[in-house]
This record gives C-alpha cells, structure tokens and sequence, in this order.
C-alpha cells in the first residue's frame, strides 16, 4: 500500500484536528523512522520529546513485552507489583516524596491544578471557591476544558466555552508581572521553564529563580511543567535545574515511557499529594502494572546510558553547527540541551516539508519556527548529516 491510501484513510475517518506531514511511518528504530515505502528518516522531533530514549528502545520494549505476559492492568481498586517499585524510582531519581501516576500529559496538569487548589484551601487556608492560579501567557499544558481555558492562543479555545475560572494570565519571563498578580488567594504559579510548543521560548535568566523565591515568600506553590522539558531534553534532568531551582511540584510525561504508552505524573513532597485522601481523584489505567513497567525501564535507560550528558553535549554541538549556518531566512536560534528552535523570518512549513524530501522530520511550530529534538541517542555523525541538510534548504530560495 502507498502512502496516498493511508493518508486518504486518515482525511475520510479521522476528525482533522492536526496538519501532518504527509509521512505514513511504518516503522522505527533508534533515532530512524520508515514509511510505507521504505524511506528513511531521521526523527528530529522525538514525538514531542516522548520518545528521548530512541524509537522501540530494546530495553523498554523487554520490559512491557515480559509485562504484558504477566498482567497489565488491575485498576487502583487492587494494588500491583509494578506501581510502588515505579514510584520509589521515579521519586529517587528526582528527589521529591510522593507521585501520582496519571497517563497523558494533560490528565497529570489537571491533577497538579486539583493537587495545588487542594492544598490552597486545606494548608494555605484559602476561602471556598476563591483559588486563584497564575499562568503565562504563550503556555501549552494541554487541551482539556480548564487547560485550554487558561491558555492565551485563541486558536485553542474558540467555541470550545465557556471555561473553568480561577486562572490568571500574565506576560511569561516578566517577574515583576508575577509580583504584581499574587493576591492572599493565588495557590500556584504554574510554568513551563522553556516554553515548547510556544516555540522553544526560554525566559530571561534569573527569572525562574526569582519566581521561586517570589513563592516561597507568599505562600505560593511553584509548579513546573516540565512534560516536554524534563528527563534530559534540555540538558539536566529537569529544564528548572538551570537555575537551581527546585519546584514544589513538578509534572512529567511524556518520555517518562520512552513513548510506548502514556505514563505522567505529579511529583511533590507529602506536603501536597499526601492530602489525597480515598476518592478524592482517580484513574482506571493510571499506575497500571504495563504503563510502570515500562516507565521503570524508561528511567533505567535516561541514566543506563546517560542521556542527559548526552543531551548537554550533542546538544551545544548540534546548536553550534546550525549557528554556523549563514541563511538570510533565520531570525534566531536558541535553545538548550538537544531542545533547539530555529526562528524563520518566514514560514517555517516549507523547510520542514523541503526537510522531510531530504529524510529529514521536523515539524513546524508556531508557524515560524523549527524545532529541532532528536531522541538523547542520536550520534555526532548524525547531527553533521543532518546540519549539512539544514544548509542546504536555508540556502533554497
Ligand atoms: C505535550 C505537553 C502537554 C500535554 O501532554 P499530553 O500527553 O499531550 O496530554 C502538557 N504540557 C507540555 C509542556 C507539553 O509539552
């Protein structure tokens, strides 16, 4: 079969709520993925940095098939032999004291947003109904009601209200903003320390740090949402460790299962979680023996092969060559770790598309810029070849 039946297949069943390459994957395998046709190409994109470990990672792929043979999923109602051994690791390995294991990124966020309202009117001693959160704008944390409800991208939330109050927007990388938005009801500052989908946007130095410090002095939990930013992409294991600072609550996603399924979670110290009391929140696959066998494998992997020097050094290699390039289309490049955005002056869609004929995916965002996220596993020889490609179409009239 071509890619033309597939790609029909998707247009006539599947509501359109994307814009893909026309790529039809077959399959993948480390940093290379294959089409129907048996092209190749290098995934720069990473699905979103779900996939740092490499496509299929043996590792991870022995895990969930070794659990698949045994069980897969008992619901919370039944206690597993895989969940608490995930979150002892998972709670090791990035030093807070209690997880709650969620699937998507977003059902995670939501959790974090109950998570911080709870401890608002339990700890803080907020008034009923009075919680506030700030966020800022440019955010991505998801697409559900309340999520897509504090978001600034119109785009997100046209005909989708009315939306859940209690979120206040303000400028992102801006303190002072940040200062001038606490009231006795704000419980969390929720923020990505490099905004991903808001197009590989880091904020001013020293900002994260002093947002922690402008928390810690009013009573307000810091919340990072390092889904895409977390488990090595940019170079630490979390994007907030940049500045030293340590969030009271951090969110993960993503490559917290090397892509092979949905894992997240909510990371605290008991202060917060430890509030969750039988009832109070829930999820039929969250925890499930599969889904924290394989994010038991997936964390093995980030620190077997230590994927997130790799990330550091790869990553200021891969940004010097594209710096090198001297194109008259690119406005900046920036970024850290293997986590780079190339600003265009122009549309990005056609570079990625000129890319893709190359064996090159990258995926446009916010219209103008490349990002470029390889998985933590790719290879000098690799990012030469495929800095040689992006030349090449920079120079393309
Ligand atoms: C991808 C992403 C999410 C949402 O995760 P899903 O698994 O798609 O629900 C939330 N926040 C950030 C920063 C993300 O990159």
């Amino acid at each position: 079969m071509n890619s033309q039946h597939f790609i029909e297949l998707d247009e006539t069943y599947s509501a359109h709520n994307y814009h893909p390459l026309d790529v039809v994957i077959e399959r993948a395998e480390g940093v290379w993925v294959y089409d129907v046709s048996g092209n190749k190409y290098l995934d720069c994109l990473s699905a979103y940095s779900a996939v740092n470990q490499g496509h299929s990672h043996p590792v991870i792929r022995e895990a969930a098939i070794a659990q698949m043979h045994k069980v897969t999923l008992t619901s919370r109602a039944f206690r597993n032999d895989q969940m608490g051994p995930f979150l002892k690791e998972l709670c090791e390995y990035t030093g807070y004291e209690m997880a709650l294991p969620m699937n998507s990124g977003a059902e995670a966020v939501e959790t974090a947003v109950k998570a911080a309202r709870k401890w608002g009117y339990e700890v803080k001693g907020v008034a009923d109904n009075q919680a506030e959160i700030i966020v800022c704008n440019g955010n991505f944390h998801g697409r559900t009601i309340t999520i897509i409800g504090f978001s600034s991208e119109e785009a997100y939330k046209k005909n989708f209200g009315p939306f859940t109050p209690g979120f206040i927007l303000i400028p992102y990388g801006d303190a002072a903003a940040l200062e001038a938005a606490i009231t006795p009801n704000t419980v969390a500052f929720l923020v990505e320390p490099i905004q991903g989908e808001g197009g590989v946007i880091a904020p001013p130095d020293g900002y994260l740090q002093e947002a922690a410090s402008l928390c810690a002095r009013h009573n307000v939990l810091l919340m990072a949402d390092e889904i895409q930013t977390g488990l090595g992409r940019t170079g630490k294991l979390f994007a907030s460790e940049h500045e030293g600072v340590r969030p009271d609550v951090v969110i993960v996603g993503k490559a917290l299962s090397g892509g092979f399924y949905p894992v997240s979670a909510v990371l605290t110290d008991k202060e917060v979680l430890g509030l969750f009391q039988p009832g109070d929140h829930g999820s039929t696959f969250g925890g499930n023996p599969l889904g924290a066998a394989i994010g038991r494998a997936a964390l093995k992997v980030i620190q077997d092969e230590d994927l997130i020097s790799r990330s550091r050094e790869l990553g200021a290699y891969f940004k010097g060559r594209l710096e090198r390039i001297e194109s008259d289309y690119i406005k900046e490049i920036r970024g850290k770790g293997l986590f780079i955005g190339v600003e265009l002056k122009v549309p990005a869609r056609r570079f990625a598309e000129a890319l893709r004929d190359r064996g090159i995916l990258v995926k446009e965002t916010h219209e103008t810029v490349l990002r470029f996220a390889p998985p933590l596993i790719i290879t000098k020889e690799e990012i030469d070849w495929a800095a040689e490609h992006v030349e090449a179409v920079l120079m393309m009239d």
